[in-house]
């Protein structure tokens, strides 16, 4: 072993020597061609990251079926257009809390040590809920902004397209839920996937930007209610998939799902709740993106492989938090395409055994605030956002042009 090492090494000391004393006499080599998804990557930034979270946050939790809910669809549509996404459009759908409710997961036989999702609770649990009461917000401003209720009807959700130079017919979906609910500020749920989508929109759409394959950016509308947009979207457009409309014209207006990336809560991983039920204030150093596919979904086999290329790209491409996988992806938006196309989620924390028992003290609760959270925090969604840019580039084939 040591004598192959010590014979690697002076060969490669050799190659070295050889490539300094030859590199001059061309007149300097041509460089090394640049990874043009590195290049992208490097264009997302902290800051830019926290201000598209923080424009979110003015429109308070964006309940569903309120005014401060379609002003955000309005500012998330402005914004895709000034980016220069392309086909930026609104699905339209009716919601009424009397609605028969579908499924958010898959169907799992409830034990009591058995979350939602599939997963076995480990360790301490804390309290988990929805916070109804606006006298828990002592912001008198935010619970104003946030007084208006929801009334069941008409509802809107945006989306635009990455159109695909060689594969226009075929696409990959990546979507995040902007509307909340709590009496917060909704930053986190799902402000941060909102604004991961909302940058990685705005870096694809540039002119100098060609993919192969086209890629689609949704902000799905009703999540909170149980994956009504999502739901409504599947239902409407599932089969228009691969149609060219009109004919001849090399339009597709629904591509075929290659895959869906669904982004959730993407900021906190502050470890297990304490027995007292606190939870530390730190991001803890050991933080990561949690990937999820659905082990039951019945397109679990691609799920999966789609999850482990999110890991490769994690690993090439984020620069502070890893990634790990888990089986049990279940309650956001990727649910209603896991049986039909491969679907993953990418999370700050597992959404059963972690988040289902108290992980993120802030889930549904007024301190969902943009002042809760350190830059440690807001780190961790930028890296989620580095590792689907990353995969995403890779997937559809991305160049770089001028
Ligand atoms: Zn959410």
């Amino acid at each position: 072993m040591n004598r192959t090492a010590v014979f690697i090494g002076a060969s490669v000391m050799l190659a070295a020597t050889t490539l300094s004393l030859s590199a001059p006499a061309d007149g300097g080599a041509a460089p090394a061609p640049a990874d043009p998804i590195k290049t992208l990557v490097q264009q997302l930034d902290l800051e830019r990251y926290k201000a598209t979270i923080k424009g979110l946050t003015q429109f308070g939790d964006r309940r569903q079926g309120t005014d401060r809910n379609s002003a955000a669809v309005t500012w998330i549509e402005e914004r895709l257009k000034s980016y220069g996404c392309a086909d930026v459009s609104r699905l339209k759908y009716t919601y009424f809390p009397t609605d028969p409710q579908r499924p958010s997961g898959p169907q799992v036989a409830r034990g009591a040590d058995i979350s939602v999702g599939g997963a076995r609770y480990r360790g301490t649990r804390a309290h988990t809920g929805v916070n109804e009461d606006p006298m828990l917000q002592p912001d008198e401003k935010l619970r104003a902004l946030n007084s208006q209720p929801s009334r069941g009807g008409e509802r809107e959700e945006v989306y635009c397209t990455k159109v695909g130079i060689t594969h226009p017919e075929e696409m990959y979906i990546v979507g995040a839920h902007m509307d909340g609910h709590g009496w917060g500020e909704a930053t986190n749920d799902d402000g941060s996937g909102t604004a991961l989508v909302m940058e990685l929109a705005r870096i694809l759409s540039a002119p100098n930007v060609k993919t192969e394959r086209s890629i689609r950016f949704v902000l799905w509308n009703n999540e909170e209610t149980g994956l009504n947009g999502a739901w409504a979207y599947v239902t409407q457009r599932a089969g228009l998939q691969g149609k060219e409309d009109p004919r001849g014209s090399g339009r597709y207006p629904e591509p075929k799902w290659l895959g869906m990336i669904q982004h959730d809560m993407m900021l906190f991983d502050h470890g297990m709740p304490r027995a007292d039920g606190s939870v530390a204030r730190e991001q803890r150093p050991e933080a990561d993106v949690n990937i999820e596919f659905q082990s039951l979904a019945k397109a679990a086999d691609g799920a999966q492989k789609l999850a482990w290329l999110f890991v490769a790209a994690n690993e090439a491409y984020a620069t502070d938090y890893p990634a790990a996988v888990g089986p049990h992806m279940t309650n956001t938006d990727s649910t209603p395409f896991m049986d039909l196309v491969p679907a993953i989620s990418l999370r700050e924390n597992e959404r059963g055994r972690e988040i289902g028992a108290g992980w993120d003290p802030q889930w549904h609760q007024p301190t969902d605030l943009f002042a809760t959270y350190s830059d440690a925090d807001f780190r961790l969604g930028l890296n989620a956002a580095q590792t689907t840019l990353g995969a995403i580039g890779r997937l559809s084939g991305v160049t770089l042009g001028h």
